[in-house]
Parts: C-alpha cells; sequence; structure tokens
C-alpha cells in the first residue's frame, strides 16, 4: 500500500504514565504523534491510579537506576515550572530495615555510589528524628532526603495537554484489538473497527500490551492485582501525620515470614489521610476485566500500620485496586523489537516505574527516532 496517507508518523499505543511522557517528547521534537488510549486519560482501570507515586533516588532495586532518576527528579521539576503546575512533593522517605537486609544495603549501596545526601539513623537518634514510628529494635532506618511523591493522575493529564498544545493528536476510549504490518507502515485497527496508519509505533499499553491478540510483547510479563489502602488519622493527631516523609519498610522486619515491602505516604492537606500498600506482586489477572476491590486484601497492611505509626493510624477509611506488569526479575525491559519493524517496546515496570515517567518519554522519543538511546539504558535491555 505504498503512498497510504498516515494519520501520524508515530502511534503510541496507550496513553498513560510512559505514553503520555512519549507523545510530549516526540510532539517537543517537531514529530506528528497520535496517541491512543482504550479508556480516558488518565484512568481508573491503568496502573496509574490512586493519586500519589513514591519518587526515591537512593535506589535499593539496583544502583544503575539512579542516573536515570536523577535526570527524572530534573525533569520533573521542569515540568511543574513549564507547566505551572504542582506535581512533585519533596518530603524524604524513610527506610526501615535489619542493616543486612535487601532494602537497607541497597539503599546505602546507590546513595554512597551515587553521593546522594542520606542519613543512617539507629536507636536513639533514629527515635528523636521520626517519633511518630514505632519500629522493632534491631531495625535502622535510613533517611533518602531526595525523595517525596508525585500527583500519578495529576502528572499524566497535565502532560498529556502539554503533549497536545505541542501539537500532539490524543484519541481516548478507543481499544486498540489488532495490528498489522504492511511493507511500509503500520495499521492499527480499534474494538470500534477505525483504523489508523503510522510509520513507527511506541508500545507504551501497560497491562495492555501482554494482551496475545496484539502479538508486540517480545518477552513474557504477569499482571498482578495490587491493594491501596487510605487510613484515618486518630483524632487531634494531623500534624504529626502532615509532617511524616514518606516511608518503605522490609515486612519481614516485623515478622520474619512477611515476604514484601510496606510502604506509606503522609497525610497532607490535599491526601488527608495515610496512603499504604504492600509491594509485592498479588494474584495473576487479565488486563481488562475490571477489578473490585476488596478490603479483606489489606489486613496485612492495616497490622503493619498499627503497630508501625500506633498514635496516628487509624481504620481503613477507603481502598482501591490496582495492576503491577511484571519482568520476571522485577526491572523494566525497554528497546527496539527485533521483529517487529519500526516497533519500540516499553514494558515490565513491575510496580515502580512511575517516578522515571518523563526521563522514558525521552528514552522512547530516542529508541523510537534513532534506534538507540544516549542513557544507561542496557542493564534493562529488553532482550536480556
Ligand atoms: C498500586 C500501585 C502502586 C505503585 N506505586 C508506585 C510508586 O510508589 N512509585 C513508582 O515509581 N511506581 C509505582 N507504581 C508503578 C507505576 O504506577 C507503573 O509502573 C506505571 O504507572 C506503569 O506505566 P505504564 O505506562 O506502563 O502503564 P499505564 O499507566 O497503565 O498506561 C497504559 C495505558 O495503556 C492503555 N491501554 C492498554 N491497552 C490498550 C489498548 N489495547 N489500546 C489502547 N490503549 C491501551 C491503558 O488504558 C493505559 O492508559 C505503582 C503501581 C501500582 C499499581
Amino acid at each position: 500500500m505504498a503512498g497510504k496517507s498516515m494519520d501520524a508518523e508515530v502511534l503510541v499505543l496507550g496513553v498513560g504514565s510512559m505514553g503520555a511522557a512519549t507523545c510530549l517528547s516526540l510532539a517537543r521534537r517537531g514529530v506528528s504523534v497520535l496517541g491512543v488510549d482504550a479508556y480516558s486519560i488518565p484512568n481508573q482501570r491503568a496502573s496509574h491510579h490512586g493519586t500519589t507515586r513514591m519518587m526515591r533516588l537512593s535506589y535499593y532495586e539496583h544502583p544503575s537506576y539512579v542516573a536515570l532518576l536523577k535526570e527524572a527528579w530534573d525533569l520533573w521539576r521542569a515540568l511543574e515550572q513549564e507547566c505551572g503546575a504542582s506535581l512533585l512533593n519533596q518530603t524524604g522517605a524513610l527506610y526501615f530495615g535489619h542493616p543486612d537486609g535487601a532494602l537497607i544495603r541497597g539503599t546505602l549501596q546507590a546513595a554512597e555510589q551515587h553521593d546522594l545526601p542520606h542519613q543512617l539513623l539507629q536507636d536513639d537518634a533514629l527515635h528523636r528524628a521520626f517519633p511518630a514510628f514505632s519500629v522493632p529494635e534491631d531495625c535502622v532506618g535510613v533517611l533518602d532526603e531526595r525523595a517525596g511523591y508525585v500527583y500519578s493522575e495529576h502528572a499524566v493529564k497535565t502532560i498529556a495537554n502539554r503533549a497536545v498544545a505541542y501539537g500532539a493528536r490524543l484519541v481516548q476510549d478507543c481499544p486498540i484489538e489488532t495490528i498489522e504490518y504492511e511493507e511500509d507502515h503500520i495499521v492499527f485497527i480499534a474494538q470500534s473497527g477505525e483504523r489508523f496508519h503510522a510509520k513507527h509505533l511506541v508500545v507504551t499499553a501497560g497491562a495492555g500490551a501482554s494482551a496475545t491478540s496484539l502479538g508486540v510483547l517480545p518477552c513474557s510479563v504477569e499482571v498482578t492485582r495490587q491493594a491501596l489502602g487510605w487510613f484515618d488519622v486518630l483524632p487531634g493527631q494531623d500534624d504529626p501525620a502532615q509532617n511524616l516523609p514518606c516511608w518503605a519498610m522490609e515486612a519481614s522486619a516485623l515478622n520474619a515470614s512477611n515476604p514484601g515491602l510496606l510502604y506509606g505516604f503522609p497525610a497532607r492537606g490535599d491526601v488527608p489521610q495515610l496512603k499504604a500498600a504492600l509491594h509485592l506482586p498479588g494474584a495473576v489477572v487479565d488486563a481488562h476485566t475490571p477489578l473490585t476491590s476488596e478490603a479483606s486484601a489489606l489486613q496485612p497492611v492495616e497490622m503493619a500500620m498499627r503497630s508501625l505509626l500506633p498514635e496516628l493510624s487509624g481504620k481503613l477509611s477507603h481502598h482501591e485496586v490496582c495492576r503491577y506488569t511484571n519482568s520476571s526479575d522485577g526491572h523494566f525491559r525497554i528497546g527496539r523489537h527485533a521483529e517487529k519493524p519500526n516497533t519500540t517496546v516499553a514494558t515490565g515496570f513491575s510496580g515502580h516505574g512511575f517516578k522515571f515517567v518523563p526521563v522514558m518519554g525521552e528514552i522512547l522519543a530516542e529508541l523510537c527516532l534513532e534506534g538507540g538511546s544516549t542513557r544507561p539504558i542496557d542493564f534493562l535491555n529488553l532482550y536480556r
């Protein structure tokens, strides 16, 4: 079908976290871009809902993420300036665990290797600095000073609006069901029957990319359900709840048989409850079936909150459910598809991708337009 007129140079499949940023990065470079999302932008079925996402730099998961995080931090601040929006709230993040556990060891390694501002706090010093937390005696704390949280849905909307201001065209409520590769371009067929034509594809469909009918992922990922809870602040305790940092703690520090990482957010004026969750892949689910949130899923988190913040944390007042898209090793998978022409894939954000959004937009724009990235992303290779 040579000479077929294109709807855009690049079609971005999924305008959620990574997709909105990719649309902006491409549109800013003057590229004609069409972003298509199955639902609204932002939306409650995607992995970005639930108001806030933690942003931290002393990354225990792998020190190689830190260079990307430093850039992401600066890009979040630049976006705030450019859009006149408040997106990133710096509160610091406090990590608790055994000194020889993966969280504390990994956090200190990343902080020391990359010269990040941090404090190691033990015993009385930990209690004096953060009296609201009641942690087991054998736990230490590390304060990651360059940390806080991002308003996730607000950020997706702000970035998408900015992309439109730069000329991107965004289509909502339009699930793409089939993708066909023609000789010199790609055809996207929506559930409605509508067809779109573009030269390049960037796959940022989150959990939706795992649909076998799309056939766009060269690696396997597992989609899981994840519960999020909001806890009332006990009467008369508003001030200490507002002054907390974000926090994370190895669940095994409370009970040796508990897997995963408990984490939470302060109760600020705009989010007046304490939010907390368990970072551990839950039950496997499919990408699109609506999920029903169940309070019982938050029981371990509720117990942990009572023990960790005994003077502050009251009853579970609200809960939601969201999806992780997990890679086999918990690290992102990004790169050009080896078998599909002009196709760039970003997947496997495994419950920790949001903080990278603006730098991921830049990386995906580079991969799409130039076939490679100037950023240090070898450790995230799609085919590793
Ligand atoms: C409960 C929870 C807590 C988290 N906490 C943190 C945190 O504290 N810090 C952090 O950094 N990260 C966190 N994350 C992870 C982070 O939110 C995700 O890694 C990130 O949102 C993934 O972005 P994405 O662009 O891949 O997916 P999404 O943001 O879900 O975007 C994918 C988009 O694709 C669309 N789509 C899907 N299929 C199709 C289709 N067929 N056609 C068209 N459009 C389609 C969807 O509608 C959606 O809008 C958390 C995630 C969850 C679920």
